[in-house]
């Protein structure tokens, strides 16, 4: 009797656990990551443009229009989505067709 009982609370308390991790990925998971403003210092500092036609090409000569963020390695995306998180933004969004110093192409 005794051992019934406590079995009953061991599996309730699991299942109770369980449960309650379930709900937990389950929130994190719908959590979408902030796309990363134009402003952010370190979009700033590495010239992010959300359209890579805006990009200062005078300032990033190594720019070129064939590079987007859909096509570099960092793009934690497919390069059909039109937004994915960026490694170099602590994978804040990034917009597909933006652009960053950080461009390397995707292998
Ligand atoms: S590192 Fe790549 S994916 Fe990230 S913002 Fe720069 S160009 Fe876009």
């Amino acid at each position: 009797m005794k051992n019934t009982r406590r079995t009953f609370f061991i599996q309730a308390l699991s299942s109770a656990g369980a449960l309650s991790a379930f709900a937990l990925a389950k929130s994190i998971n719908a959590q979408t990551p902030e796309m990363v403003a134009e402003t952010d210092p370190t979009a700033v500092a590495l010239g992010y443009k959300a359209d890579a036609s805006k990009v200062d090409k005078q300032k990033y000569p190594n720019y070129s229009a064939a590079q987007s963020c859909s096509g570099c390695a960092l793009f934690q995306g497919k390069a059909s989505d039109a937004a994915a998180s960026c490694a170099a933004f602590g994978n804040k969004r990034v917009a597909g067709k933006g652009w960053c110093s950080a461009w390397t192409k995707k292998t």
